[in-house]
């Protein structure tokens, strides 16, 4: 071959240049143009409904509480939900054997509470990961004759990370074994809440689910931390609500339980909710009863939908069919060329926190064995230091690595480690689906030196 002189190379240098400055002119454009295209016709209304909110700061006003109680399993869950649902609920149809619609309204002393009876912090994280957060208050059960439980610390957990306020209720204490002193210091131990009574800030009531005592101070509870919440709402014009529950009804085709959070929503009103689209045909209220409309706080299980909306999508009345169609047709649009969400890894957490406007946590959800090396794990990630991330554990539990271990990342965007322990085949599907990282380590060394690496952007991404 012939090689080029300098003058020649320098031209084609020249030419190859301006080449790519007239591709990258005719290409801008176009990029623009898929770009607008791309628009999420859910985040319009979620941007409609700020600046509503912003707008009208004079015209916001109270609602009830909407409630979840979490806890271990058999610590009385149920019970409890099941004593207000039967004490406190005035109306019930005569005789009538109402089906639970995953949530219901007591009237406690002129005052309304919402109860989501569908138990289970994974349903909570999951509205969560979708930014449709449905709870204003937790209330963690713990009973007395078993104490702090692995599921306790992982219903804490869950709902320390959402920010919202937790009561506890200590349950069972109807027992002759029960023992609240110890559970008490187990909250302390391991949960780092701190009774009221022992001078913290952790509203701590005693109460016996089976035997009703106790319930009246909770709810008393309940409405204190509500008010001292400000619970608001935008009470006029279409509403917007959460999905807690949806399903296809073998009689009455697709239906879904709402609850309301603004405004109102109308028999015969338009409504479009994740990526399907409704007219209001009927209402049903907690209490089986039809409902013409319903308010801000109020659950009601709604029939009109096109389709089966998505579990905990957020729901949002349009003026018209036409607004309604439109939204859909976008959506859809949109679904065809869905990009997974980008979630973090170890090995680019660095070059993701050095980025403008990213995260500077590197969130992890650490699952060990045993409490000593949990503990011993927390330590060492402790004292692993660096000027541009902080590592923070924001959940520490014992055994496998769970569905709700990878919900739990998603909704806050962590990484998840595991020493000497499995990750259940329900989790690694649903991480493979969202993106979300596992690492399982059996020797602490390696664990802790990934980690290092990653905080120096040197870690290899993995096979
Ligand atoms: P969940 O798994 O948290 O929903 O727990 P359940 O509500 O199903 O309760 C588990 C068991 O504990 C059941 O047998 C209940 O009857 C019992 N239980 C719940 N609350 C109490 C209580 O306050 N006192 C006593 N003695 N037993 C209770």
């Amino acid at each position: 071959g012939q090689l080029l002189t300098e003058e020649q190379a320098e031209e084609i240098a020249m030419m190859f240049n301006a080449l790519i400055e007239i591709v990258e002119e005719t290409i801008d454009p176009k990029v623009k143009e898929t770009k607008s295209e791309k628009i999420d016709p859910e985040d319009v209304l979620k941007e409609r409904w700020k600046n509503l909110y912003e707008e009208n700061e004079d015209k916001l006003i109270e609602r009830a509480p909407v409630v979840t109680i979490m806890g271990h399993v058999d610590h009385g869950k149920t019970t409890l939900l099941d004593n207000i649902r039967n004490t406190k609920v005035a109306e019930k149809e005569a005789g009538g054997i109402t089906q639970s619609i995953g949530a219901y309204q007591v009237n406690y002393e002129g005052k309304k509470i919402t109860f989501i009876d569908t138990p289970g912090h994974e349903a909570f994280t999951e509205m969560r990961a979708r930014g449709a957060q449905a709870t204003d208050i937790v209330v963690l059960i713990i009973a007395a004759d078993d104490g702090v439980m692995p599921q306790t610390i992982e219903a804490y957990n869950h709902a320390k990370n959402a920010n919202v306020p937790i009561i506890v209720a200590i349950n069972k204490i109807d027992k002759p074994n029960a023992n609240i002193d110890l559970t008490k210091q187990q909250m302390v131990a391991k949960l780092n809440l701190i009774p009221e009574d022992w001078g913290g800030d952790t509203i701590t009531v005693p109460i016996s689910a089976k035997a009703g005592q106790g319930i009246d101070e909770l709810l008393e509870m309940i409405l204190l931390v509500a008010e001292m919440q400000e619970i608001r709402c935008y009470p006029e014009g279409l509403a917007r609500g959460v999905i807690i529950e949806s399903k296809l009804d073998k009689f009455l085709g697709p239906v879904a339980t709402t609850i309301i959070k603004d405004g109102k929503l109308k028999v015969g009103d338009y409504f479009v909710a994740g990526s399907t689209f409704g007219k209001v045909r009927r209402m049903i209220d907690p209490n089986g009863k039809n409902v013409k409309v319903a308010g801000p706080s109020d659950p009601v299980q709604i029939l009109g939908f096109e389709e089966v909306p998505d579990m905990h999508s957020i729901l949002y009345g349009v003026k018209t069919l036409h607004e309604a169609k439109d939204y859909v047709e976008k959506k859809k649009a949109l679904e065809e060329k869905v990009v997974q969400k980008r979630h973090i890894r170890l090995e680019d957490a660095l070059k993701m926190m050095q980025e403008e406007g990213e995260q500077k946590t590197l969130n992890i959800i650490l699952k060990a064995d045993t409490f000593g090396s949990l503990e011993a794990l927390k330590n060492a990630i402790a004292k692993l230091e660096n000027p541009e991330i902080e590592l923070q554990v924001i959940h520490g539990g014992i055994g496998a690595i769970t569905k709700s271990d990878v919900m739990l990342a998603t909704a806050s965007n962590a990484v998840i480690l595991g020493f000497r322990v499995k990750a259940d085949s329900g989790a690694v599907k649903y991480a493979e689906h969202e993106n979300i990282q596992i690492k399982r380590y059996d020797i602490i060394f390696n664990l802790i030196d990934d980690l290092k690496k990653a905080l120096q952007g040197m870690l290899e991404p993995e096979e």
